[in-house]
């Protein structure tokens, strides 16, 4: 049980750092894509709980990678964020982190 939870907050450390790797990386899409892929595996496998930056990144409606201003723009009305795909059109809202 307790190696358990040592390695479910391993992986939860392993995930961040793909993730925040996958933020920075501006310059290369396709790395960045590559590792926000492998933060979103790590989710799933290890059912952590999903941060929220991930779900920004990726697409509510067709699962792809959108990075907000290369693949999707975002808008701020009434306490949200809503957030449009660029590859297939669809929005979708989110409240604001707090
Ligand atoms: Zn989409």
């Amino acid at each position: 049980m307790q190696s358990l939870l040592k390695d479910k907050i391993l992986l939860n450390k392993y995930m961040l750092a793909y993730l925040r790797q996958a933020i920075l990386n501006v310059y290369d899409v396709q790395l960045a894509e590559k590792q926000a892929q492998i933060a979103l595996q790590i989710q799933e496998k290890a059912r952590l709980k999903k941060p929220y930056e991930l779900k920004t990144i990726f697409c509510r409606r067709c699962k792809n990678f959108s990075p907000p201003t290369i693949y999707s723009t975002i808008r701020l009305s009434k306490g949200r964020l809503i957030i449009t795909c660029q590859r297939c059109g669809s929005r979708y809202r989110l409240p604001y982190k707090k």
